[in-house]
């Protein structure tokens, strides 16, 4: 450690007593977050590049103050660290300098039903949260899948969505006011009344701008009702329009998803094994997408006798050949006329549940869509959170897996589909869903995997994935993330994204709130102008 570092560590460790680490363990553990590309050196067995000099773990606003201050003089990074569920290398400590757990920050400050109000510290689990709500019979209406395993700081430096954004919104519509400490350790409050709107600033800024450590946040009362229905539509585009219509129609749904005709096809089948299993514990489409491409990788666990061996070596034999996985898939699809899955959904009081629930019904029924009735919904509720919670065990398995969600309006929404999937078919197997509606557009969620032997290939695969992916989405007009955020992965994309002069508003306001680049350094495509070169090279490291 450098001797400036040893100093920092050695102020930082009287003034918070047992809550500094330069353990090999931690720095190892915050060396990285769930950003796939750092999964695959794990599962290579190759230690992370990076990591952090010390990690601490605050237990108020004063104390983030004061670590800021001390990292400041010593011109160290601080890197901002919720539960790092983030899958675009975000809090990844690229510099080293200290990373700030939020976690031990996780009070309840207030719960007022009669403004619809509470506010919480940061660094208070997901989970959690919508448990304290829910003993006063309240809901924020934020379920990100990752609800067990993310932070309020977290969801707010990403701008995340949760699976019912439909009705409730993202967590930008439900933020009404936080307090965050900026990169010369001043503390700010700021709410969703001040024009111009600073808190929007902050909101999605990755820890770039400022360490967010307290929240107020719209909450409601727990809905009356709950209906919840799966659909089928003969294809992609007409579901789409079926949505688009729904919306226009000024109805709400809390949640909708529309499955692409090979997601579909999987869940079919996949809820047709668990029912011949007899599972008393089903598996949903939900934890389909990692465990059954793990089950087919890898002959152990529930796959066993249940794939044969020949079928499983030949699926993951596909991954390497994904071209003609994709020709062989859609000449199956227009056999098997799978049609595509719409998983929707109404909740709130109880009256108007029903009301919207029958209009709603009746467009879907005119834009040709057919009621498959509560099962398939359910089970999809019962298996929402399972997702991808067993991925580290893909990569184990030699293969790699992603998601990407990228929005745009509903009237270059097809394109995009196509286009990026074209983009991604080449060189993994992908599906899609569509998710996060809103009247003017909606968001797409790719699946991919792909395997290869080695780690270099992996990454080298992994990053001519992105690109091209990024590329497409770029030529369609379309925006780059809808809510995992931008961190490292899509850090070299920003400035097609903003253009030049975007990025130059976004400098001057890191050169304001954090005018020794100490804050998150690198994050969002925001370089120390000194630093630059040597992120540039990283950047290069990581994208080729
Ligand atoms: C299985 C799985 C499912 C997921 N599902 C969803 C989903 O449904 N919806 C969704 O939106 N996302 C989802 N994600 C992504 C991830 O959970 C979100 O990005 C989440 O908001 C990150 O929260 P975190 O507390 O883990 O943040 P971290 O990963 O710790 O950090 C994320 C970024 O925020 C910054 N940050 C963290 N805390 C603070 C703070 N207090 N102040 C300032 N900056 C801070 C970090 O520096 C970093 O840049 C999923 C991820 C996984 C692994």
């Amino acid at each position: 450690m450098k001797a400036s570092a040893s100093e920092m560590v050695s102020t930082l460790s009287t003034l918070l007593p047992g809550r500094v680490s330069t353990a090999e363990r931690h720095q190892l553990e915050y060396a990285r977050d769930l950003w796939p590309r750092g999964l695959i050196e794990i599962a290579f067995g190759a230690l992370p590049k990076q990591r952090p000099e010390a990690v601490v773990w605050p237990l108020t606003t004063e104390e983030v103050v004061e670590v800021v201050r001390i990292a400041r003089r010593h011109r160290r990074p601080v890197v901002p660290f919720g539960a790092g569920s983030g899958v675009c290398g975000g809090a990844v400590p690229i510099h080293g300098g200290l990373v700030v757990d939020l976690k031990r920050m996780s009070r309840v400050l207030q719960i007022d039903e009669e403004v619809g109000s509470a506010s919480f510290e940061a660094g208070i689990l997901g989970e959690r949260l919508e448990n304290e709500l829910s003993r006063n019979k309240l809901t924020l209406g934020h379920f990100p899948s990752s609800i067990m395993c993310s932070t309020l700081g977290g969801w707010l430096a990403t701008r995340s969505a949760g699976q019912y954004s439909t009705k409730y919104g993202k967590i930008e519509d439900l933020v009404e006011a936080v307090t965050f400490v900026d990169g010369r350790g001043e503390i700010h409050q700021v709410g969703r009344l001040t024009r111009p709107d600073v808190l929007q600033l902050i909101v999605g800024s990755e820890g770039t701008l400022g360490i967010i450590t307290q929240a107020t946040l719209r909450v409601e009362r727990q809905p009356e009702l709950e209906w919840l229905r799966a659909w089928r539509f003969s294809s992609v585009e007409v579901g789409l329009e079926a949505i688009r219509g729904l919306l226009q129609a000024n109805l709400r749904p809390a949640v909708v998803r529309l499955y692409d005709e090979l997601d579909s096809f999987l869940h079919k089948n996949d809820a047709r094994a668990s029912e011949s299993a007899n599972e008393t514990s089903r598996v949903g489409r939900e934890s389909f997408s990692s465990e059954y491409w793990l089950n087919l990788l890898r002959p152990t666990g529930r796959a066993r006798g249940r794939l044969p061996d020949l079928r499983r070596l030949g699926i993951a034999a596909a991954l390497l050949r994904p071209s003609v996985t994709h020709f062989v898939t859609s000449t199956l699809l227009s056999h098997f006329q799978p049609g595509c899955l719409l998983i929707i959904g109404f909740e709130g009081e109880d009256s108007l549940t029903r009301a919207e629930s029958d209009d709603a019904s009746s467009i879907l029924r005119l834009a040709g869509g057919i009621d498959l009735g509560e099962e398939p919904a359910a089970r999809w509720k019962a298996h929402r959170y399972d997702t991808s919670f067993h991925m580290p065990k893909i990569f184990e398995a030699g293969a790699f897996v992603d998601t990407m969600e990228v929005a745009t309006t509903w009237d270059k929404l097809p394109k995009l589909y196509r286009t990026v999937r074209r983009a991604l078919s080449r060189l993994a197997f992908v599906m899609a869903h569509f998710s996060h509606a809103y009247p003017d557009g909606c968001s797409i969620y790719f699946t991919f995997a792909a395997r290869a032997a080695t780690q270099r290939e992996a990454e080298q695969r992994y990053d001519e994935l992105w690109s091209a992916a990024m590329e497409a989405t770029n030529e369609a007009g379309a925006a780059l993330s809808h809510h995992h955020g931008v961190g490292l992965l899509k850090a070299p994309f920003m400035e097609k994204e903003h253009g030049r002069s975007g990025m130059e508003i976004l400098r001057a306001l890191k050169a304001t709130f954090d005018p020794d680049y100490i804050l998150n350094p690198g994050k969002l495509g925001l370089c120390a102008p000194l630093s630059l070169m040597r992120y540039r090279s990283l950047a290069l490291l990581t994208h080729g």
